[in-house]
């Protein structure tokens, strides 16, 4: 079995303890994990906070080539890591949304973000003074990711950090740490020692971290709970925060749509990576006229859709990554048929021997049914009618998340004047969760604070400093 390892200032670091890591197609442990103290933690981030002073001052063209070496290096070992999340995730390697895709958007995002400039802004220049708008670097940014795209989400923490002149200890969801694990060693061939570091092991680590005094800023990805704990320990020491949290995204459906056109979006827009995805569509609004129909198609679209274990061939779909997340998904599901919907397809498991969930539609006419309200993170999906546009973003917007939405017509006017009135970050049309490297990303309301990607990104593991002259 391959030994994983933390990176400290540019070393391995070994661990007194360790924890299994478990393939949830299989259920066959795919590794060990190490599993740091208190005392690692401390001297891994005395590691990032000495390699602050030299990689702050580096040149920022020289760090821009430091990030290039990492998108050459991470796509060289792309199939290699690929197969780590395999395991560990549970997503199929080669399916078009699988693990090969992640590790395609985490060279992509890389090579992206290496491309911004951090410019020197003048404000002022004239014969009563000069004023110039500077960006510095924040100091050791922490970086705790989910469990759903390991290797994605880190990059999109760590790269835009180091970028801007930060030094990184990252810590990854202790179901999915090998992949992230293993490409921190990867990056800490081509960084100089320190740069970017690695911490691996429970909740408690991630609660240790938010404590610590020795982080500067915090970019947390995960759910809405934890990101207000961290917010409240990170206010001892005034942490800058990032916050990506949880999403219940409305897709919104009008009558002039025609269904064979749109339903392969909409099934993969819900469904992608199973469900376990922050931006994938949590709840369906279809206008009355068409609604039979959508749900029609949807189950027959459904029924083509391969799930099985992520090396199968033809897979496109895997398990549920972890039994705590199976258990949501499954109660939620029992809850919303026990307050009147109806299963279109699927249904409720008995059983918890396996973590593969069937593709489950649930017809539901209430908003205030619990599959339509709580974020489920898995493959089931409520449908829900609406008879006008009104209503329709009245039942959107009846909901504490605001991370993204979808409206679906043929009128693109029409769709982009609903857009303006949902209440989140980012409104696709006739499309849902794309997102890109140049385009901001991130949630309002209880979705989060801030945003990646994209100059706003950058700009958000900076501080500013005006210098008057
Ligand atoms: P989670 O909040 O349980 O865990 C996320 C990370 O936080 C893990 O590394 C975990 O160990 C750590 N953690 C747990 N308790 C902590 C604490 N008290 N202090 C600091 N760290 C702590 O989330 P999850 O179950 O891994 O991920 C699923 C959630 O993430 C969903 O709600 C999903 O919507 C959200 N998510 C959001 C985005 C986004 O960009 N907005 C992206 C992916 C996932």
């Amino acid at each position: 079995m391959t030994t994983y390892s933390l990176m400290s200032g540019g070393e391995k670091l070994v661990t007194a303890d360790t924890f299994s890591v478990i393939n949830p197609s299989t259920m066959v442990t795919v590794g060990e994990s190490p599993k740091a103290s208190i005392e690692d933690l401390n001297s891994i981030i005395k590691e990032a906070r000495k390699a602050f002073t030299s990689w702050s001052t580096t040149p920022y063209e020289k760090r821009q080539q430091y990030i290039n070496q990492i998108a050459d290096t991470l796509e060289t070992h792309s199939q290699e890591l690929a197969s780590i999340i395999t395991q560990e995730q549970g997503k199929p390697i080669g399916a078009p949304l699988g693990s090969m895709f992640e590790m395609g958007g985490a060279v992509a995002w890389t090579r992206f973000t290496a491309s911004l400039e951090l410019p020197v802004k003048v404000l002022q220049d004239d014969e009563n003074g000069h004023i110039e708008l500077h960006r510095r670097p924040i100091g050791v940014v922490a970086s705790i990711t989910p469990w759903n795209w390991p290797v994605m989400i880190a990059i999109w923490h760590i790269i835009p950090a180091v970028l801007a002149g930060n030094t990184v200890v990252c810590k990854p969801s202790p179901y999915t740490p090998l992949s992230t694990l293993r490409m921190i060693e990867l990056i800490n061939r081509v960084l100089p020692k320190g740069v970017v570091n690695s911490i691996a092991g429970g909740d408690e680590l991630g609660a240790a971290i938010s404590d610590h005094i020795g982080i500067d800023k915090i970019v947390f990805t995960g759910s809405t709970d934890t990101g207000k704990k961290i917010m409240s320990s990170s206010s001892k020491s005034l942490k800058n925060l990032t916050l990506e949290l949880g999403g219940n995204d409305a897709g919104i459906v009008l009558g002039d749509c025609n269904p064979d056109e749109i339903v392969p979006g909409l099934f993969w827009g819900a469904f992608i990576n199973n469900g376990q995805t922050c931006a994938a569509m949590k709840r369906l609004y279809v206008h009355r006229s068409i609604y039979k129909e959508i749900c029609d198609s949807l189950t027959a679209f459904a029924k083509s859709v391969k799930m099985g274990d992520g090396f199968a061939d033809g897979a496109e779909l895997g398990p549920i990554q972890n039994k705590m997340q199976f258990n949501i998904v499954n109660q939620l599901v029992k809850t919303s048929i026990q307050q009147g919907g109806e299963v279109l397809l699927g249904g409720p498991l008995d059983s918890e021997e396996s973590l593969f969930f069937p593709v489950t539609f649930i017809a539901v006419e209430k908003n205030d049914n619990a599959l339509v309200q709580h974020e489920q993170f898995g493959p089931a999906l409520p449908i829900i009618p609406f008879d006008t546009v009104e209503e329709a973003i009245l039942l959107a917007n009846d909901n504490s998340a605001g991370l993204g939405g979808s409206v679906w017509s043929n009128d693109k006017q029409a769709a982009a004047k609903i857009a303006g009135q949902m209440e989140c970050g980012t409104v696709w049309i006739n499309k849902h969760g794309a997102i890109q490297p140049n385009a901001p990303f991130g949630g309002i309301k209880s979705s989060g604070l801030g945003v990646e990607f994209g100059e706003e990104g950058l700009l958000a593991n900076t501080t500013i400093q005006c210098i008057f002259s």
